[in-house]
């Protein structure tokens, strides 16, 4: 059987973007997944083939390679084939995805060969809030990876026992099939490309030489660290395979919304209601800051939209040299439920403020004028 276009087979067109293809093979990753069609080699058979365009069509080089050169141009035998079936481990944490690959399609052990390579890496969400990132902070988190067995020292076989070369393509995990003029190297069917057979598996890693743990890391996050920021914990990620380099760990941030404060970059920002009197006469008024109250002075007849700049009373980033401000945005509130006292203080407020024309109120007039002038 000639081998499907990877394209076809994911139902997608040539110029599909990453997310497309990551869309097309999470659809049929969720129709052929072995749990959900037991017994059933065809589903397995789809499963397998999805997986594989997917993880071919994923990488860029590799697609660049099988754009250009067709299957010849992505022989999984010539080395550097993923060593996790995803390299965006956003996906595996929590999501469907995350289960299939965790599940008995596992977490990269559907392709190991005898080349050696670089483990993936991991990618960890992160929610602080804002006063932590702010001051920063040492936390610990609970990483789910995939590690290599202890019990078969990541072989897969049964400790006493070894892997033995695969019969069907004598180890070297590749099969030509010759159709008519075309001869096409293929994944060995029957060691799905590792070149070996494990007749004895493992009973602690069911043969996958890889055993799925949680571990506990320690995070240093860094003060003034922003939204969307990554810490990179090194070597933390999947282990390699066959004693290749582990993969990284990143760790990004996501800041939660504040009560009070907006951040943008450095700066904070902020909305400070102020009644109309206090507002009208000026004076102290005390605002919050992320490191406690302060106090400034407002003038007399400050307009609500005011901003005032507190300097130094933001956050200083993880590569400032000084903090960012703090900026207030004077909200002047209308009072409300007025006592009838109230109200006829305000009247008689009001009215000694009309007796005077309108000098108390700069925005009315410039507005009239406005008025005056769009009428002629
Ligand atoms: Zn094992
Ligand atoms: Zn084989």
């Amino acid at each position: 059987m000639a081998k499907r276009d990877f394209y076809d087979i994911l139902g997608v067109q040539k110029n599909a973007t990453d997310d497309e293809l990551k869309k097309a093979y999470r659809k049929m990753a969720m129709k052929y997944h072995p749990d959900r069609n037991p017994d059933s080699a065809d589903a397995e058979a789809k499963f397998k083939e999805a997986k594989e365009a997917y993880e071919m069509l994923s990488d860029a080089k590799k697609r660049a390679a099988y754009d250009r050169h067709g299957h010849a141009g992505v022989d999984p035998n010539m080395g550097g084939g993923g060593a996790g079936g995803f390299s965006d481990f956003s996906d595996a944490f929590g999501d469907i995805f995350g289960d299939i690959f965790g599940g008995r399609a596992g977490g990269g052990g559907g392709s190991r060969q005898s080349a050696m390579y670089r483990g993936s890496d991991l990618k960890y969400n992160m929610e602080i809030t804002l006063e932590q990132a702010a001051k920063g902070f040492d936390t610990q988190i609970r990483v789910p990876v995939w590690d290599n067995c202890g019990t078969c020292s990541g072989s897969g076989a049964k400790p006493g026992t070894k892997p033995e070369t695969c019969s069907t393509c004598g180890g070297s995990g590749a099969v030509r099939m010759t159709q008519g003029f075309f001869s096409v190297q293929q994944t060995c069917p029957k060691c799905h490309g590792t070149g070996k057979m494990i007749p004895h598996p493992c009973h602690d890693c069911e043969g996958l030489g890889r055993k799925k743990t949680n571990k506990t890391l320690e995070v240093k996050v860094p003060a003034g660290i922003d939204d969307g920021m990554r810490i990179r914990l090194s070597g933390k990620g999947e282990p390699g395979v066959n004693g290749g380099p582990a993969g990284d760990l990143y760790v990004e941030v996501h800041l939660k919304e504040h009560a009070v404060f907006q951040r943008d970059g450095d700066d904070l920002h902020c909305e400070m209601p102020v009644s109309f009197a206090a507002a009208a006469l000026g004076g102290a008024i005390e605002v919050p800051t992320l490191g406690g109250k302060a106090s400034f002075d407002i003038p007399e007849g400050t307009q609500t939209g005011k901003t005032f700049r507190l300097r130094g009373k933001g956050i200083k980033g993880v590569r400032s040299s000084y903090p960012g401000d703090l900026f207030c945005h004077i909200v002047v509130e209308t009072p409300v439920r007025l006592s009838e006292r109230q109200k006829e203080l305000l009247k008689e407020f009001e009215q000694s403020c009309t007796a005077d024309g309108d000098k108390h109120s700069p925005r009315a007039k410039g507005w009239m004028d406005k008025v005056k002038d769009f009428f002629g």
